[in-house]
């Protein structure tokens, strides 16, 4: 995976890429390989061309249909969470967006699934994706509130968009020991790691986020 991405934008890391993994490195983030795939990661293609200057800046940017690219440091954050016990076999992500995560996922495991409501923004970031060459990746248009049943269940699950409460459906389709990263919360929003122990689930809260919500219902 890496290798296809690495030869794609010119057989290693750009400059700003990498010194956006420095900066996130200096605020905190451990894990090598999300350090490493941030550097490799062209976060321009994924943000508005009129914003292209603020790309490698540590800050969440619009990305148009009131919907915003997550800051690089919560994506980073939320990766290395993500893989902490171990790579899992395959991801599933809730919330495609601009892809600039998904981007990052994909760099980190085989295969990435990855849910969206909005059409466009999901048609926008497959193109993106397949330009940077990553092509591991399967993509629903659908809401996120459901899963994605038929490709679970899952060992790792990320929500990209605050929750009011946890989607059941999503703890279903963890595996025994599997986790789940997601933001909970309305105005005030709280990152937590849900863990599947059998029937239970152990729950761990890990900082204050601001993400936009997960919306429930219909697609656009
Ligand atoms: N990781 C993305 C974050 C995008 S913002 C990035 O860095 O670009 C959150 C995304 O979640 C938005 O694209 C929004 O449309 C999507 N979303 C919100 N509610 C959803 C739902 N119920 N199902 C699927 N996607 C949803």
């Amino acid at each position: 995976m890496n290798a296809r991405l690495i030869s794609s934008i010119g057989g290693k890391s750009s400059r700003s890429g990498e010194l956006l993994a420095q900066k996130l490195k200096a605020e905190g983030i451990v894990n090598t390989q999300v350090l490493q795939a941030i550097a490799r990661s062209p976060r321009h293609i994924f943000v508005p061309e009129i914003l292209a200057h603020k790309a490698y800046d540590n800050t969440a940017l619009p990305i148009g249909q009131g919907q915003t690219i997550s800051q690089p440091y919560i994506v980073a954050k939320m990766s290395e969470l993500l893989i902490a016990d171990g790579i899992p076999d395959s991801i599933l992500e809730i919330g495609t967006g601009s892809g600039y995560q998904t981007s990052i996922l994909a760099q980190l495991t085989e295969k990435v699934f990855s849910v969206e409501r909005i059409k466009s923004l999901q048609w926008q970031a497959k193109r993106k994706l397949r330009s940077i060459d990553l092509h591991n990746i399967a993509m629903k248009h659908g809401d996120g509130w459901q899963g994605w049943s038929s490709k679970g269940p899952f060992q790792a699950i990320i929500v990209t968009a605050a929750a009011v409460s946890v989607p059941q459906a999503l703890l279903e389709q963890l595996t025994d020991g599997g986790r789940l990263v997601i933001p909970v919360g309305g105005q005030t929003q709280i990152l937590k790691i849900i863990t599947r122990a059998g029937n239970e689930y152990i729950e761990k809260q890990i900082e204050a986020v601001k993400f936009v919500p997960l919306v429930p219902g219909d697609l656009l």
